[in-house]
């Protein structure tokens, strides 16, 4: 399976940085496929500016979240179709910080799974654990049952999720899981996938958390690695196609 590469922006980021940053994407692409599917979330004032720049390019776009409701009073929400309205292939849903700071739930992120996909968006579902529950020997029922709370929910259209393992400790922090912890996790998910779904060979599971030009090789060369959701690094025009190519 083709790496699918998804930086992740989060609040950063204006009209001229970004106008700077994708340009010197594309440049470093210089009208290539890239070795990897490569697309960016970026906060939804930019989706327009990215529907602009993007278009006909190898690099896709989407949102880093979107609302449990479909429309109507829901002051400050961005609702699916309004994502479709600019293009956005992708919408993150259950990122741990919207998890933590905005005390999402797992059935608030699967109602915006359900939503995404009603929109023709493909959610990105990120499951984690934090520290403590991995030194509680808690991982893999933290993210089967994140995950699990999803797959409830969308049902017969499991396959067209991708879902991203971020380690919450790795998160920003530097942090990385190494390729071993990783790996097990995906697999581990990817045995949940593969019990839910008929075709799982179309589920991307990315791992995310301090990925970098230097660590991305060795995580996407594990088995069960199919791409990569980056924070920081997404920041960094060079340091994102490096990734990218990293995914050949
Ligand atoms: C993220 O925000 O999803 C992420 C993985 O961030 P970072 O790469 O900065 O750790």
């Amino acid at each position: 399976m083709k790496k699918l590469i998804v930086g992740n922006w989060k609040m950063n980021g204006s009209l001229a940085a970004n106008q700077t940053l994708v340009q010197a994407m594309l440049d470093g692409l210089a009208g290539q496929a890239p070795a990897s599917h490569m697309a960016l979330c970026v906060p939804s004032p930019y989706l327009a500016q990215m529907q602009l720049r993007l278009t006909g390019s190898a690099i896709a776009w989407g949102a880093q979240d979107v609302s449990a409701q479909e429309q109507g009073a829901f002051t400050g929400e961005v609702s699916a179709a309004m994502l479709r309205d600019f293009a956005c292939r992708y919408a993150i849903v259950g990122h741990s910080e919207r998890r933590q700071y905005h005390g999402e739930t797992d059935s608030v992120v699967a109602s915006k799974a359900q939503r995404a996909l009603a929109a023709g968006i493909t959610p990105i579902v990120c499951v984690g654990e934090t520290l403590a529950e991995r030194e509680a020997g808690q991982t893999e029922v933290v993210v089967k049952r994140q995950l699990a709370a999803v797959i409830h929910a969308v049902a017969h259209c499991t396959s067209e999720i991708v879902v991203a393992y971020e380690p919450v400790w790795a998160i920003g922090t530097g942090q990385t899981a190494t390729p071993e912890q990783a790996q097990a996790v995906h697999a581990v998910l990817r045995g949940q996938i593969a019990a839910a779904t008929q075709h799982p060979e179309r589920v991307h599971i990315l791992y995310g958390g301090s990925m970098n030009a230097a660590n991305a090789a060795s995580l996407l060369a594990q088995p069960d690695i199919d791409g990569g959701l980056i924070g920081g690094a997404s920041l960094k025009a060079a340091d994102f196609l490096q990734i990218a190519a990293a995914g050949a």
